[in-house]
């Protein structure tokens, strides 16, 4: 069963109602969603689905399900599961949420400062950091912040932009995450566009404007492997 996706076309939607579709023991299955399922690096939203009785049923993770767009919300141990055909309001932790999105998005701006293939990436709520083949001399963390807090100073507004899987086969030099395969699957590609910074392939959750951004540090800059030189970031 596929999940509507809504943070998809909407990465600030923070509620909605959604009717449950199938209970299974990984996780809760709705109709339409507001939580992100880990991917792409990103960590999954968590939350609460809240029953028509008010009864809250604390959502601890959100992953992809079997089928493609299908959705997983896990709930907290010992919580209640709702049944199949239930009606609920769904919210995420929205600061969470946010934090996610602005350090997601600052990765996209930091991949264009350093100029390396990009071997790795995560993005958890207080930190994230991208993995690059790079030799470490280049790696300048004073360099990197300063010139990424540049780029995020333009407040440009990002754009989403989809492609067929064809047209990006076409354009390979799209592709700057080696370890993270493009979302495939559905025929077509979505691609997050910083006009005149980046553009690459990807499935998470972004800030409208770079500028909200606001700023970032760079915390640790290790390597972790020939072909894994890290590169973490907080929020400044
Ligand atoms: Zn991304």
């Amino acid at each position: 069963m596929t999940t509507q996706l809504l943070f998809r076309d909407d990465a600030y939607a923070r509620n909605a109602t959604a009717t449950v579709v199938a209970v299974h023991e990984r996780g809760i299955e709705l109709d339409r969603t507001v939580f992100y399922p880990v991917g792409g690096g990103q960590a999954g939203d968590t939350g609460a689905l809240i029953r028509s009785s008010g009864e809250r049923i604390a959502i601890a993770d959100t992953r992809k399900g079997e089928a493609i767009d299908s959705v997983l919300h896990v709930p907290a141990l010992e919580m209640p599961r709702p049944e199949p055909g239930e009606m609920l309001a769904i919210e995420i932790d929205w600061p969470r949420r946010y934090a996610l999105m602005r350090l997601h998005t600052a990765l996209h701006v930091m991949s264009c400062v350093v100029v390396a293939p990009v071997t790795g990436g995560n993005i958890a709520p207080e930190k994230a950091r991208l993995d690059f083949d790079i030799d470490m001399s280049l790696l300048d963390a004073a360099r990197i912040e300063r010139e990424t807090n540049a780029l995020i100073a333009r407040n440009v507004e990002t754009e989403t932009v989809w492609i067929s899987d064809a047209e990006l086969d076409a354009r390979p030099e799209l592709v700057k995450t080696m370890s993270v395969a493009p979302p495939r699957g559905t025929g077509r590609v979505r691609l997050v566009k910083i006009p005149g910074v980046d553009l690459q392939p990807c499935g998470g959750t972004h800030v409208r404007n770079i500028g909200e951004i606001g700023g970032i540090r760079v915390v640790k800059i290790r390597s972790e492997g020939r072909r894994n030189r890290r590169v973490e970031i907080v929020l400044a």
